[in-house]
């Protein structure tokens, strides 16, 4: 949705899923992504020469229909991470890898909280069936205790044994892809021009540099003025993952791109100008403000003013991410966080866990925006350094009290301030002197103070007979800024003249007040 603007929604078409694979190491995931790619791509093409551009696609037959579906290569999750943390999304899907002998591992733990973040749907790939000890239904178990419950077991997510090694059951899992997909709304303008994200990028001796993008709105084409990042560049030639010349990419594709005059960030957005003069002018305008929110915000670059709007009038949320020494404690601060009063701003973990704050943590909470609480714990070497340059929150308690009080004031500072009104003093009408067309309230301030421009209500009884603001106070006929009570005083309004003996003044202020989180 963030790459869609307003004018898109009345051409928009489907566009193929972008995959990412998931999971902790050796449970699979380079071996499936060959794989995969191998029984769909290579087979049915000349020589089976593929190349290695960060991204590939295959056909799928789904419901007699020929479809695609797009695998992001990078293996891990760490480009995932540090896409979102610039504020873009790219993943569609997730595939979540899980070795059938070894079950749910750390890294299973921290990708489902990176999926869960990102609001990207799961589905799970129970691998290594093939193997003995292979324990597939052990593997559902455990990650039911992560909230994933297989759809055969009466939950929502979809997990297919597969044996990455052998081929077996890879044909299952696209399906499912693209069932999942289609619950998605998966759209994008082809007929405009492009604009999406940096997947790769290196400079190549003989071609220069060399950025893969993935078009992710509008259509790709040679000859298009790209800005990439704060690269400029026209389009020169683009090759897709089947080394093949194309001439252009439509969404949900990605390309390798000659022809950028440098070499882009992978996770940099890339944009299609009409001119060169129009690309020249926005590519020096991100230089120098990726140069500044490096050095404001170290590089947390926020997100675009459209799905900030979209965001409007959604319930506030306060992301966390909770270390802390022992899992007796995350229990007894969860079970905390959860009695505070969440009706205006709501609470999201992110991940509990016990141990250390690392670098991933660090990852994660800049992809989401989260805070980060640390409970008796330590800040890995590294962490420290990667939370001060991405610009992460990173707040350490021993006590409990003072990681609820700070949590309360966390949530109290993400509520609009309220205007309240501040009683300054009470002033009683003792006589009224007209002046040409106006007249003079003659005063006495019995309470408090009356400050010039302030503001006031006039009340004569029970009623209020005009509220506005003190336009002229005068002390012994000279202008006064203010006067305090027991003193005497002229008062003027410009929009009320019509005084009495005995009427009261209430002179007030209005203050911006913190507000509070309704229980
Ligand atoms: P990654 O770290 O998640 O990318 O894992 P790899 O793809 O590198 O695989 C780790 C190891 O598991 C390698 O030795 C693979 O050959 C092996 N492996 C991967 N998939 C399977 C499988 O389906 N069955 C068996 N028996 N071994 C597998």
């Amino acid at each position: 949705i963030e790459m869609l603007d307003a004018a898109d929604l009345e051409y928009l078409e489907r566009r193929p899923p972008v995959v990412t694979i998931m999971g902790h190491v050796d449970h699979g995931k380079t071996t499936l992504l060959d794989s995969i790619r191998k029984t769909k791509v290579a087979q049915g093409e000349a020589g089976g020469i593929t190349q290695h551009i960060g991204a590939y696609h295959v056909d799928v037959v789904h419901e007699g229909k020929s479809q695609q579906v797009v695998f992001l290569d990078t293996p891990g999750h760490e480009a995932f991470t540090a896409m979102r943390a610039r504020g873009t999304r790219v993943t569609d899907i997730a595939i979540l890898v899980v070795a059938a002998d070894d079950g749910v591992r750390p890294q299973t733990i921290e990708a489902i909280s990176h999926a869960k973040a990102a609001k990207v749907p799961i589905v799970v790939a129970i691998n290594k069936v093939d193997k003995e000890g292979a324990q597939p239904e052990r593997v559902k178990q455990e990650l039911t205790e992560y909230g994933l419950v297989a759809d055969d077991w009466g939950g929502d997510i979809t997990m297919v044994p597969v044996s990455a090694i052998r081929g077996e059951n890879l044909d299952t899992l696209l399906e499912m892809i693209l069932t999942v997909a289609e619950m998605e709304d998966l759209n994008a303008n082809p007929h405009r021009p492009a604009k999406g994200t940096v997947i790769e990028a290196h400079l190549d001796k003989a071609r220069g540099p060399v950025a893969t993008l993935l078009v992710q709105n509008g259509t790709l084409r040679v000859g298009d003025i790209v800005v990439a990042g704060s690269a400029l560049g026209k389009v020169r030639a683009m090759i897709d993952d089947r080394g093949e010349r194309v001439e252009q990419a439509t969404p949900s594709f990605a390309v390798e791109v000659l022809g950028l005059r440098e070499v882009p960030r992978a996770g940099d957005e890339f944009d299609v100008f009409a001119n060169e003069k129009e690309a020249a002018a926005i590519a020096t305008g991100r230089a120098t403000s990726q140069r500044d929110s490096r050095l404001l915000q170290g590089g947390r670059i926020s997100l675009s003013g459209f799905s900030q709007q979209a965001k409007e009038g959604v319930l506030k949320e306060l992301n966390l991410i909770l270390k802390a020494d022992v899992q007796g404690s995350l229990e007894a601060i969860v079970g905390a966080l959860t009695q505070l009063p969440q009706k205006e701003v709501q609470l999201r973990l992110l991940l509990s866990a016990p141990g250390e704050i690392t670098e991933t943590d660090i990852d994660l909470a800049a992809a989401s925006n989260a805070v980060i609480i640390g409970f008796n714990t330590t800040l890995a070497t590294d962490a420290r350094l990667a939370a001060d340059q991405a610009g992460v929150d990173v707040r350490e308690y021993s006590i409990i009290y003072n990681l609820l009080d700070d949590i309360q004031g966390a949530m109290e500072g993400l509520l609009e301030p309220e205007l309240v009104e501040e009683p300054l003093g009470q002033v009683e009408v003792r006589a009224v002197f007209a002046i040409g067309r106006g007249a003079v309230a003659g005063c006495m301030v019995l309470s408090g103070k009356v400050i010039r421009n302030c503001k006031v209500r006039v009340r004569r009884g029970n009623n209020v007979v005009y509220e506005g603001v003190l336009d002229s106070l005068k002390r012994m006929k000279e202008d006064a800024k203010e006067v305090n009570a027991g003193f005497e005083c002229g008062i003027s309004l410009s929009g009320f003249s019509d005084w009495a003996d005995g009427d009261m003044i209430e002179a007030y202020r209005m203050v911006t007040k913190r507000r509070t989180l309704s229980q």
